[in-house]
């Protein structure tokens, strides 16, 4: 089930919500459709919602396959090299459907548009892409629909950092009982691999006032669950006029009635502070959830990522968040194939995942972005070789995992439903306060509260259970 949301306005959000409508007016009765794909982070898929909520409030309903929609809409991600090639190959896919479509419209938004090789080759060799818009002026969208629609030829608007902070936009979102609020943008790391801090720009907080006041709304309306996002949530705040910690925030968003449960993604392992995990421990509703990005477990690899941590500093971090907050989950991101990596890196990055016991990671193999200092390394791995050591990188992730999700056989997991599970309708899959993955017998009914359930089995991505003591909502 899907819910609107509309926020108050600001002047931006007004000049937004009268091309919404001047839309809305211009497509009456002729029953336009869109669809939308999302490539990369959460901070895209937050994205996402926000372009279709505008859309649909300018009349548009979602097609089933982007081959009928009036309006097919690309939120791109430039952080590998393989989402990239992917666009490429929908573009050219959709070619054909848009000869035969001539009302189809081609719009392409998201970080891969920031990259100025991107937009080069899509105005010379994809003339059909009728839209190209960044990640700073998302909010002009409705703006920009109008130019496109009035124009008959490619509209393209990119700008190289953003002028404000716009958040009051409508909003679609998957489920009426949780919700992502976005607290800062862009990232000042500069990970010699990561081009997000050339397309998402420098570190920018929202105000703390205006993120309480988002969230207050949304309880209002129903929302039980906030994740908090940010390239690099530790930082926030850094650089508000008057600087306030990520921890202070949590205390803060803790106090909103309604809400049950705060998450964030994502944390530099540089920037935790003893703070922070004195909020995780103190505030019951901070669900026992860290995503910490590793990386490497290598310090000379670490050094060369410009990570600025070592492998026993991570550790350290680790040891401390189970110590404060026992039944924490810890989660990961791990590369390999990074330039320079030798076998006896790949070694400490193990010897890492097995002392760390890690809940879950992302892995991925380096992924060579121009513009990076890490794509002009002249030691670039062989894909085969990186292959090899992400196959030995998954392997022992995979020992850690399942042995974690034994110790899990038999406790009992808070569980919110979320939706009716796809294999088996007489099944609910839910996320524990922990964030795993859960399966258990249940009904529609029970969808959006939070269920104890005993763990029965673990099949190292998820577990299955059973309800046990009635439905709960604590
Ligand atoms: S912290 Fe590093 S990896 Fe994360 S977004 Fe910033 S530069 Fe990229």
């Amino acid at each position: 089930m899907r819910e609107e949301i509309m926020a108050p306005r600001s002047e931006r959000g007004l000049q937004q919500e009268a091309a919404i409508k001047r839309l809305a007016e211009r497509f009456s009765g002729q029953n336009m459709t869109y669809r939308i794909t999302t490539l990369g982070c959460q901070m895209n898929a937050h994205d996402s919602e926000k372009l279709a909520g505008i859309l649909s409030d300018a009349g548009f309903t979602e097609a089933e396959r982007e081959e009928d929609a009036d309006l097919v809409l690309y939120n791109t991600c430039c952080v590998r090299e393989n989402a990239e090639l992917k666009v490429y190959g929908r573009l050219g896919y959709l070619k054909g459907y848009k000869r035969r479509n001539p009302k189809m419209r081609i719009a392409l938004c998201g970080c891969m548009m920031q990259e100025p090789t991107v937009v080069e080759k899509l105005n010379k060799s994809y003339p059909w892409v009728d839209l190209v818009f960044g990640t700073h002026n998302l909010y002009r969208f409705a703006e920009l629909l109008e130019e496109m629609y009035d124009a008959d030829r490619q509209v393209i608007e990119l700008w190289d950092k953003a002028d404000r902070i716009v958040e009051d936009l409508p909003s679609i979102r998957k489920h009426t009982f949780k919700a992502s609020v976005n607290i800062m943008f862009g990232c000042d790391n500069f990970c010699t691999y990561c081009i997000v801090p050339y397309v998402r720009g420098r570190e920018r907080s929202r105000k703390p006032e205006d993120i309480l006041r988002e969230i207050r709304t949304l309880a209002d309306e129903g929302v039980r669950e906030i994740e908090l996002l940010g390239q690099n949530v530790n930082s926030y705040g850094k650089n508000l006029e008057e600087p306030v910690s990520f921890a202070k925030l949590l205390y803060e968003v803790s106090k909103i009635e309604g809400i049950d449960r705060i998450r964030f993604m994502t944390s530099h392992p540089k920037d935790l502070s003893d703070e922070l995990i004195a909020a995780m421990r103190d505030c019951p509703k901070v669900c026992p959830h860290f995503h910490l990005p590793l990386q490497s477990g290598s310090d000379r690899i670490l050094a060369r990522m410009n990570r600025h941590y070592t492998k026993a500093q991570y550790l350290d971090i680790v040891r401390r968040l189970r110590e404060a907050v026992p039944e924490i989950a810890v989660t990961t991101d791990i590369m390999t194939g990074f330039p320079g990596e030798t076998e006896e890196d790949v070694e400490d990055t193990l010897s890492v995942i097995r002392e760390a016991r890690f809940d879950n990671a992302f892995t991925f193999i380096y992924s060579r972005r121009v513009g990076t200092p890490a794509a002009s390394y002249p030691d670039q791995i062989p894909e085969e070789t990186a292959k090899v050591w992400f196959d030995r990188i998954h392997k022992t992730l995979e020992d850690v995992m399942n042995a974690r999700n034994t110790e899990r056989i038999g406790k009992t997991l808070y569980v919110r439903a979320e939706e009716i599970n796809s294999h088996d309708k007489s099944m609910l899959t839910g996320r524990s306060a922990e964030n795993l993955l859960v399966h258990f017998k249940g009904d529609p009914s029970q969808i959006g509260r939070i269920i104890p359930v005993e763990i029965d089995e673990q099949m190292t991505y998820y577990l299955i259970g059973h309800p046990v003591g009635g439905p709960c909502n604590a």
